[in-house]
């Protein structure tokens, strides 16, 4: 009881030396340096976040789509027409480009964590929360333990953190197949590629439910394919797809 007043004043000067850092150190824009705006959400200068695009209509409301001409309502894409997805909906925040891309590729490859909460605050975005508010689950898309050694972490499971009121499993799914890196595949390769590379290991965790897959980049969909083949399959109600960028196919 007797110490209190002492913790307190010492978590007040803690709160005013840092109060003092944030004043001598101003926060640098991540993408350029620039000085950032003190309002700003993230560590983002105005021009840089004037460079990002960010996915508007009109898309595919099933496989989000980008369609390339602008104009034009939201309409179903000429695959989801003919070839419907196992998930209902998949939607990203930013296109693959830009700030957008260098936070993808610098998060997960050069390991800058700096980037995450940029991007846990691009998936808060109206758009994307959306999704998470209709999910009963949310599933980080798993690495195989091999990959997972090597990386030293798993970008889905951190980006998931942006919702910590949802509830994130990541033991729903599992990658039993190691398979090689997606990058340089052509999109019949991708498919083979991760075929039966996912299971679900307690079918009864997702059953009924509306799942929400999370991951960093969608490109041309085959991993969250195979992903949401296997959970509707294990008896998920609903499989739905969040990711923070999105290729856009010209
Ligand atoms: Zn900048
Ligand atoms: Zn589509």
């Amino acid at each position: 009881m007797g110490d209190r007043p002492i913790l307190a004043s010492f978590y007040r000067l803690k709160r005013f030396s840092l109060n003092l850092l944030d004043f001598f150190l101003p926060r640098l824009c991540l993408f350029c340096g620039a000085a950032v705006a003190e309002s700003a959400a993230v560590a983002v200068c105005a021009d840089c976040e004037g460079g990002i695009e960010w996915v508007e209509s009109p898309v595919c409301p099933c496989c989000g789509l980008i369609f390339p001409m602008r104009e034009g309502e939201d309409r179903l894409c000429g695959t989801c027409r003919t070839e419907p997805p196992p998930f209902a909906r998949a939607r990203a925040a930013a296109v693959y480009e830009g700030p957008a891309a260098k936070a993808v590729t610098r998060f997960k490859f050069g390991r800058q964590m700096a980037y995450l909460p940029v991007m846990q605050h691009w998936l808060q975005g109206q758009r994307c929360a959306e999704l998470v508010t209709d999910a009963d689950l949310i599933v980080p898309v798993p690495l195989h333990p091999k990959r997972l050694r090597h990386r030293g972490f798993n970008q889905a499971l951190l980006l998931a953190g942006a919702f910590p009121e949802a509830k994130v499993s990541l033991e729903a799914l599992a990658r039993v197949r190691h398979t090689p890196p997606q990058v340089g595949l052509n999109p019949k390769e991708r498919r083979d590629n991760v075929h039966q590379a996912f299971a679900v290991p307690r079918p009864e965790e997702v059953k009924g439910k509306n799942v929400l897959l999370v991951d960093d980049l969608y490109t041309t969909g085959a991993t969250v394919r195979e992903c949401a083949r296997v959970l509707r399959r294990a008896g998920a109600k609903r499989v739905e797809v969040l990711t923070v960028a999105r290729v856009k196919h010209e």
